[in-house]
């Protein structure tokens, strides 16, 4: 008979334990963030944090992401992988905090720091228990997450495949849910995200005489209209799709009908079928319109994230979790996805698994006012950090210990 990790691990006094080493990381790749897919600085800060533990590292080749791999002494054969990302985001920090980013243009708004810096803090634990442990642990420290599809990347660089994972988790922050509190829910929680772009072209000439020209501007309008038109009467409002014209672009002067116009948005669904089928649309009707108008419309769509859709058994695996250490309290069912987007999604479309929000409001604050992720004033409740170390810990040896049948 195999000694496992029993349910009686105190992952919470264990969180707790690194809680300090941990407020140290995040503060220091806070100071010091970085955007893409070659956040190497991060990189090497995550990478000394975890020097010394028995952990396999594994770099991809096309950015500055690792996978580390602790092999359990008490191995059944089940691999399970946990993902932090890295990354931050182009904007200016207004938090007035003391290791507020020393780089104007670039702060951790979106809590990417906190990820990496638990997803150290889960490593280190789990490798002080690396004896005990029924099975394979993949820690999938990851750049790119914020539009440069980073995990696609990793998974591309085949870092998936060295210890292959049967399954998947990962936490985001949320400044605007009650500390400690796991916010999920089994399927669609994110959106799929592609950028949309149509360039009308007309005939430009004087802006007095239009019948000499063909004016692409009304033709633009026409379209911007008729694909709300299509949201609205042609998608199931049971498997929806938000579609967000966010630019448009023509013209010089008053006196002259520009000879194109151009077109950019945002397409966000939660299905592939609907996805498909609005790009679909998007293209029939940009094209269709233009022609009726005898312009023509190159359309084109440029690929962004899946649908981050979450295996119901891996959500109520960290359902359970949350109410083990919170009580019922603990789990918040999330009733309705976001249309925001997680390249976490790449990693869900080929192991089952499941993302969840923890809540990180700073104590004193509500939660439904506080800045918001990607907001330049957003802050987090550190402390917090040990719940979030106690969580993929609790995941991780549960699934190598009983699968997706806890
Ligand atoms: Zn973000
Ligand atoms: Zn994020």
């Amino acid at each position: 008979m195999t000694t496992t990790l029993d349910r009686r691990t105190d992952w919470t006094a264990i969180g707790a334990a690194e809680l300090p080493d941990i407020v140290a990381l995040r503060r220091a790749i806070h100071a010091d963030p970085e955007i893409g897919l070659h956040c190497t600085r991060t990189t090497e800060k995550l990478k000394a944090a975890i020097a010394g533990l028995p952990l396999e590292i594994h770099d991809s080749p096309s950015t500055s992401g690792f996978v580390a791999i602790l092999r359990g002494g008490a191995g059944n054969g089940r691999t399970v992988l946990l993902r932090g990302d890295m990354d931050a985001l182009p904007m200016t920090e207004e938090t007035g905090l003391d290791f507020a980013s020393k780089t104007p243009g670039a702060m951790h708004a979106c809590g990417h720091d906190a990820h990496s810096a638990m997803l150290v803090g889960a490593a280190k634990a789990l490798s002080a228990r690396k004896d005990e442990l029924a099975g394979t642990v993949v820690f999938m420290f990851q750049p790119g997450e914020e539009g440069h599809h980073g995990a696609r990347f990793m998974i591309e660089d085949g870092l998936l495949e060295i210890a292959k994972p049967e399954a998947a988790f990962a936490l985001h922050i949320s400044p605007n849910a009650p500390a400690g509190v796991l916010v999920g829910r089994p399927g669609p929680l994110l959106a799929s995200t592609d950028t949309v772009h149509a360039i009308i072209k007309g005939k430009g000439g004087h802006a007095a005489m239009p019948h000499d020209c063909i004016d692409p501007i009304p033709v633009a309008c026409e379209i911007v209209t008729a694909l709300q038109t299509h949201i609205a009467r042609r998608v199931p409002v049971a498997d929806p799709a938000v579609l967000t014209i966010t630019k448009i672009n023509a013209g010089s002067s008053h006196n002259i009908i520009p000879g194109e116009v151009a077109l950019m948005g945002t397409l966000r669904t939660l299905s592939e079928r609907t996805r498909e089928a609005t790009r679909a649309a998007f293209r029939q009707i940009a094209e269709g319109i233009a022609a009726a108008h005898g312009c023509t419309a190159e359309t084109s769509i440029e690929e962004g994230y899946p649908v981050t859709m979450c295996d119901p058994r891996a959500t109520a695996l960290m359902r359970g979790v949350a109410e083990d250490f919170g009580g019922e309290d603990g789990w918040s069912p999330m009733p309705a996805p976001m249309m925001g987007g997680e390249d976490f999604s790449y990693v869900l479309r080929e192991v089952p698994g499941a993302m969840a929000f923890i809540g990180v409001a700073q104590e004193g604050t509500d939660p439904r006012t506080n800045p918001p992720l990607h907001n330049t004033r957003m802050t987090i409740a550190e402390d917090v950090m040990a719940r979030g170390i106690a969580v993929h810990c609790a995941v991780a040896e549960r699934f190598l210990e009983n699968g997706f049948d806890a």
